[in-house]
């Protein structure tokens, strides 16, 4: 039997002749005309006001950080239990990421514990969308109405994820995408940003292409162009824009076999989960997940350990997700944790994450629950 890889690309089909034709164009870099492309469909997705692609979502979101011009002594919070990247991006400007823990079902952002954490040197909340299920958008938005802070959104997990019909990706400011090869679309390594206020669309091409109005010359909007700002390069070359969209046209796909592992997962892991004290997830009212991940929150850490041996023995890859941020050697020394963070401790220590990915067949996904279901816990 075939190892179940925990995720694995799709190959959409036509990323070879895209790509190739991209490479008979002659234009290689940024900005080409499978950008253009790539963008437009990102924008008509989401509903975003404006979007960029961008090589990473990390180095999206630390063009969010230049653009809200976080500098040495500001704060900004973010949850425990998220990637490394969303409190990298901080603190590369020299900001503080705070960090604050998580609601227990859905482990995202805790509103009351953010709402708790500010401080006069607060300049905005960074948040991550698990598994693409929306955070409490209501709560945190008027967190951040009240206290005049930006909301950032690590998007990375949401292509294709709604909170009352919008996309997720839209409310905040700035909205982060990831295309690296663990996300539901991908062109290897990638990213895009999405800029829901019009006030920093100019400069955020700006800050992308080394700090000059390039992109205004490129549209004959300036006869030359020059170093007008501070910035970086994150533009990604026009043949990752090449592949990315040949994924992008077969996005629907991609979701379609995405959601039918996620929802036998949910369906037939029920009646397993309730004599073995596991949790399955639970998607809150107004969410539409995108079947990002799947997530069993195990009774103890002993069977998040044991869970995930026993499947391996059956050459099936599962794993645990996040370690805690607050308690990391980079998050000691560059973070500030003003009050514990309990549930990330707890249950980054309970939590298996099950294969997903759109290569899988349904045959594999009964063997996968076929395996779990052979487990007991306790
Ligand atoms: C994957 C991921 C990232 C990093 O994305 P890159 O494109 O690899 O930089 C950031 N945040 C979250 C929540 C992620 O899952």
């Amino acid at each position: 039997m075939d190892r179940i890889m925990f995720s694995q690309p799709f190959r959409a089909g036509n990323e070879q002749a895209y790509v190739e034709e991209a490479l008979s164009s002659a234009i290689w870099h940024g900005d080409g005309p499978f950008t253009e492309r790539a963008t437009r469909w990102l924008v008509e997705r989401t509903g975003a006001r404006d979007a960029l692609l961008t090589t990473s979502c990390t180095h999206a979101l630390e063009l969010a950080g230049m653009l809200l011009e976080l500098a040495p002594g500001d704060e900004v919070i973010c949850p425990s239990f998220t990637f490394s990247s969303t409190a990298t991006a901080i603190a590369i400007r020299g900001a503080v990421p705070v960090f604050v823990d998580v609601d227990p079902t859905t482990m995202n952002i805790d509103p009351v514990s953010a709402a708790a954490a500010i401080t006069d040197r607060t300049k905005a909340i960074y948040i991550v969308h698990y598994g693409g299920v929306a955070c409490d958008l209501p709560a945190l938005q008027a967190v951040a109405d009240q206290h005049g802070l930006a909301i950032v959104e690590d998007n990375a997990h949401s292509l294709g994820a709604y909170f009352n019909g919008q996309h997720l990706g839209t409310f905040g400011t700035f909205g982060t995408q990831s295309w690296h090869d663990t996300k539901n679309v991908t062109s290897g390594e990638g990213g895009a940003i999405l800029i829901n206020d019009e006030r920093f669309a100019e400069r955020a091409e700006i800050l992308r292409e080394k700090g000059t109005n390039r992109s205004r010359f490129l549209r004959g909007q300036v006869d030359k162009y020059t170093w007008v700002d501070q910035g970086s390069s994150y533009l990604p070359s026009d043949l990752l824009a090449a592949l990315l969209l040949a994924q992008f046209e077969r996005f629907d796909d991609i979701q379609t076999r995405r959601h039918a592992v996620w929802n036998g997962y949910d369906k037939q892991l029920g009646a397993w989960a309730s004599d073995n004290g596991v949790e399955l997830m639970t998607v809150p009212e107004g969410c539409e997940h995108p079947a990002h991940l799947y997530f069993l929150m195990m009774p103890t850490h002993e069977d998040q350990t044991g869970l995930i041996s026993h499947l391996k023995e059956q050459d099936i890859v599962a794993t645990f997700h996040y370690q805690p941020l607050d308690s990391s050697p980079a998050g000691r020394k560059l973070g500030r944790t003003p009050n514990p963070c309990p549930v990330t401790a707890d249950r980054s220590m309970r939590l298996v994450r099950l294969p997903l990915h759109a290569g899988m067949t349904d045959a594999d996904t009964d063997r996968v629950i076929g395996a779990i279901t052979e487990y007991r816990a306790g």
